[in-house]
């Protein structure tokens, strides 16, 4: 039976990695979700177009592509290219059909992180307007500081906010991802700042567990972690978001698991702590 209540659920196909993303699209579409967002790696050797009208015949709604960013490089070589990357995903989002690129902004451990930032605004500045053109939106999206060496520069939602200030163009938003973000005391009034700005262009969850055994690939279920995942929902909600919730797990752990039974309690899990 399809239940209502989850056609505010969007899902990430990394949650689900060992599904192609024609399985994906079935399994949500079964189960009633409302959305999905698809990382790039899961449109290898297929058109955008194509995956695009699959999901909305599905009667799903996609919600972003995920993602493009890495803008911070010493290489000046390597920052031009990363120009070049992310208008071609621009362009993948546009044929898919995606509103939102989420972007990773990058950092290179071999300069300090003032000068990644810098190169990120010119990145994104560089970007924007073809963005624009094409009527997708852009969100950076704050990293959670272990990553502040080689994946993002832009660790808290006030720098992001900042960023945003300093592009002003209302295409250019943020991401909030209470993994990244949840430690920051002064998270709450970030958000309301983001709010004041209508910059909240997407919303992801999973939880944070202890001990966390992978930088990378140990994100847990909602509820199984730290994380006050619905008070920080409550306060996005405030700030004027009411687009999807987007259940974002990277777990080597969850990947090892029957995608099935694992996706109802993905399901269970946004019912109750979400
Ligand atoms: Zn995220």
């Amino acid at each position: 039976m399809i239940d209502p209540g989850l056609s505010r659920l969007c899902i990430h196909t990394i949650t689900n990695k060992p599904w192609a993303i024609e399985t994906a699209i079935e399994e949500y579409a079964r189960a009633g979700i409302g959305g999905i967002t698809v990382w790039r790696d899961a449109l290898d050797g297929r058109g955008p177009a194509v995956v695009g009208k699959r999901i909305r015949d599905a009667g799903l709604a996609v919600v972003s592509l995920c993602r493009g960013g890495f803008f911070a490089s010493a290489n000046p070589v390597a920052r031009s290219e990363a120009i070049r990357e992310n208008l071609s995903v621009i362009l993948q989002a546009h044929e898919l059909g995606a509103p939102l690129v989420v972007l990773v902004c990058g950092a290179d451990p071999a300069q300090p992180l003032e000068d990644s930032r810098a190169q990120i605004l010119e990145g994104v500045s560089a970007i924007a307007g073809e963005a624009a053109r094409l009527g997708v939106r852009l969100a950076i999206e704050p990293l959670h500081p272990m990553y502040a060496d080689s994946r993002s520069a832009i660790n808290t939602l006030e720098q992001a906010n900042d960023m945003c200030d300093l592009i002003d163009i209302p295409e250019v938003g943020v991401a909030i991802d209470v993994y990244h973000l949840f430690w920051d005391p002064h998270l709450a009034r970030q958000i309301e700042r983001c709010g004041a700005a209508k910059r909240i262009f997407a919303f992801h969850v999973s939880d944070w567990l202890t001990p966390t055994r992978d930088l990378l690939n140990d994100r847990g279920i909602m509820g199984d972690g730290c994380i006050p995942i619905r008070a920080i929902r409550e306060q996005v909600a405030r700030a004027g978001f009411n687009g999807q919730t987007e259940v974002e797990i990277f777990s080597t752990s969850l990947w090892a698991t029957d995608q099935r039974p694992y996706l109802d309690r993905i399901i269970d899990a946004y019912r109750h702590h979400v």
